[in-house]
């Protein structure tokens, strides 16, 4: 997320970033090595206790902790999990390999700022 945040080259505050879904802190086991990597990056909030002996992530609290912490202010996130939600969410650890895939897609209908800036080229309306 720091080399996304970085290669945009706009002030941090003003970038816009949503969250989600993803699996949640209720289905993501992994072993104690992972959540530490992920908590040092984080913090040691991320980490939740499931009931088993493996430590449970938290993706989108990890998510969100980094991007503020590289200064983003706006930061939405819909804590959805994948592999809760079979109904209308791909997930690979509830399904396996071969398991479809979830998209989004973002996208701004005004342009004017761009514009403004002279960098329409880098956004063209097709
Ligand atoms: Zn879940």
């Amino acid at each position: 997320m720091s080399a996304t945040v970085t290669a945009l080259d706009r002030p941090a505050a003003g970038l816009q970033s949503w969250i989600g879904p993803a699996i949640g802190s209720c289905c993501y086991e992994v072993g104690s090595e992972v959540a530490e990597k992920v908590a040092e990056a984080s913090g040691r909030q991320v980490i939740v206790r499931g009931g088993g002996q493996r430590p449970h992530l938290d993706l989108i609290l990890a998510a969100e902790l980094q991007l503020a912490s590289l200064g983003l202010e706006s930061i939405q996130t819909l804590r959805v999990c994948t592999r809760c939600s079979s109904e209308w969410l791909w997930s690979y650890r509830r399904e396996g390999a071969g398991v479809g895939r979830n998209l989004a897609f973002a996208w701004r209908t005004e342009i004017s700022d761009v514009v403004e800036r002279g960098e329409s080229d880098r956004f063209p309306r097709t």
